[in-house]
């Protein structure tokens, strides 16, 4: 799951990494009033920022600097309502803006075939680090933490010299040590600082001038949804604006998901079945619209959910139903599946393999209704792959 900017910079302020101070505004009434408090506080600019789950908002004109709650207000009417990367922009982050004298690049992310978290830092912050990677692979170091140890104090410290932040390496090292403190903590599989920032700061009454201090001026968190059952307390994160519609539907019907880019739609109960089925498609030749699993002891509601998320994909042309009916009978799923196509909008062939119990009966039923049945998934696979052949011919 992936969070807004504002919420991240709450978890990483909960694991004390320094995140200058912010307001979350959706209007842009809303946005003047925090640009008011924000300069009383003694900022001569202001940043507002689009909160949007994607990534590039500074390059699409959705971070911009104000120097007055006038000039914040009337940025904010740009801002607001803007579309990025075909997302609309109901809220903004605003802050005092910062004076940023060097922007650093630092993340940490879940490395699975390592069974690690991976860091990795850069020197050159700001840019897009995938550009980075590719023009000037070296400009970037990488080093494991142990999931069970967290970052060690000399990985930490290799991280800050390697990012050559001077008399800040202690603050980068600590902030390296955060930023994988805040993977454990809430099961992230992913924290970015892009820019982790030297920025000045006004002493205000002194006469010294200014100092400096390293900041996480951006942040970027996903959650690892298999682990959210954890943290109940994280849902209330989740940003349902900007979730897929199919997403949601399946998330709230209860069924594992996953659209892909094939043809022949799967609906089948167990991942390990459904994962057997994609291959099986896949081996006949053609290619899985989806991943679907639906869960043991699937109901009518369940099947119809998948179904509509199924048909939704305007690419499947047809439909492979895998079902083995332990708990779930197969007289059951018949009469849902004869229900279904009675109400469905797009006529999709569908073929339907059933086993187990009352597999027979399910047979019977699915005949008369003259469904496509198959007494083997080989069978399935190789039925549905040529009927969707037939559909595109
Ligand atoms: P992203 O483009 O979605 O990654 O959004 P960022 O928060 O990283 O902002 C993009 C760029 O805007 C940063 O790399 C900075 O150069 C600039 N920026 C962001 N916040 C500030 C700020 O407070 N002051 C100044 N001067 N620039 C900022
Ligand atoms: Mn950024």
């Amino acid at each position: 799951m992936k969070i807004q900017e504002a919420d991240a910079k709450s978890l990483l302020l909960a694991q004390g990494l320094p995140v200058p101070a912010w307001e979350v505004a959706r209007t842009t009434v809303e946005v003047r009033a925090a640009a008011e408090r924000t300069m009383a506080a003694g900022a001569t600019q202001v940043v507002i920022k689009a909160q949007v789950l994607v990534g590039g908002r500074g390059k699409a004109g959705g971070v911009k600097l104000a120097a007055s709650a006038d000039e914040a207000e009337a940025v904010a009417s740009t801002i607001l309502g803007m579309e990025i990367k075909g997302i609309r922009v109901r809220k903004v982050l605003v802050a005092a803006a910062a004076d940023i004298v060097k922007e650093y690049y630092l993340s940490a992310v879940l490395d699975r075939s390592a069974r690690r978290i991976l860091l990795m830092g850069s020197a050159d912050g700001g840019v897009e680090i995938e550009q980075v990677a590719v023009e000037t692979p070296e400009a970037i170091t990488r080093l494991h933490a142990d999931p069970y140890l967290g970052l060690l104090d000399h990985q930490a410290r290799r991280l800050a010299f390697a990012l050559e932040l001077g008399g800040h390496w202690k603050a980068g090292a600590a902030i390296a040590k955060g930023l994988v403190r805040t993977m454990l903590a809430y099961d992230a599989d992913l924290v970015e600082i892009n820019p982790l920032a030297v920025v000045r700061e006004q002493d205000g009454a002194a006469t010294s001038g200014s100092r400096e201090r390293l900041v996480c001026l951006d942040a970027k968190v996903t959650l690892d949804d298999s682990a959210l059952v954890r943290h109940p307390d994280l849902e209330a994160l989740r940003d349902s604006d900007e979730e897929d519609p199919a997403d949601r539907e399946a998330r709230e019907a209860g069924i594992s998901f996953i659209k892909l880019d094939g043809t022949i739609g799967c609906m089948v109960n167990g991942a390990g079945l459904a994962m057997t089925t994609m291959d099986l498609v896949k081996r006949a030749g053609g290619d899985p619209a989806n991943f679907l699993d639906l869960g043991g002891g699937a109901r009518a509601d369940k099947r119809a959910a998948a179904m509509r998320l199924i048909l939704a994909d305007p690419k499947v042309e047809a439909i492979l139903v895998n079902i083995f009916g332990g708990i779930t009978r197969g007289d059951e799923v018949a009469h849902g599946l004869i229900e279904a196509r009675s109400r469905q909008t797009r006529d999709v062939p569908m073929i339907v393999r059933i086993v187990g119990t009352n597999a027979e009966e399910a047979g019977r039923l699915l005949r008369e209704a003259s469904f496509e049945t198959a007494a083997s998934l080989d069978e399935a696979a190789t039925k549905a792959v040529a009927a969707a052949r037939g559909a595109t011919a």
